[in-house]
């Protein structure tokens, strides 16, 4: 999609500091992060929210949540994390192309904001 930051990340239209890459997803640190270790996982696909995902997309994300365990031990993340996904404007969701943040390395609070 033209104008999706995410969608030019994933392009490399723009720079990011990439953790992760395969022919589905990316993982890139996010750019004000709210842990030691802050990544966001998107789709290279387009799409705007969970809200939005379709039937054709379950594969895909259900892919996204496989690697989600890979990813975290290429971080060294041996004492667990969190997974958080945005959604919509209650979800305070700022970049509208799915993403979900992978937070850790320290120990985090609850309930979230
Ligand atoms: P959300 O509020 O869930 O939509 O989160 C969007 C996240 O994207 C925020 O944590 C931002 O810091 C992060 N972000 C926005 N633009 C970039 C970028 N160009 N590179 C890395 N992270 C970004
Ligand atoms: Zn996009």
């Amino acid at each position: 999609m033209a104008d999706c930051i995410f969608c030019k990340i994933a392009n490399k239209e723009i720079p990011s500091n990439i953790a992760y890459e395969d022919e589905k997803i990316v993982c890139f640190h996010d750019m004000e992060p709210q842990a030691p270790a802050h990544v966001l996982i998107i789709p290279k696909k387009h799409i705007a929210s969970l809200d939005d995902m379709t039937e054709e997309d379950k594969e895909l994300l259900g892919y996204l949540m496989f690697k989600v365990q890979d990813i975290a031990a290429l971080l060294g993340l041996k004492n667990g994390y969190r997974l958080v996904n945005n959604c919509g404007e209650d979800g305070m969701q700022t970049v509208k192309h799915v993403h979900f943040h992978l937070l850790g390395k320290r120990k985090l609070t609850w309930p979230p904001g």
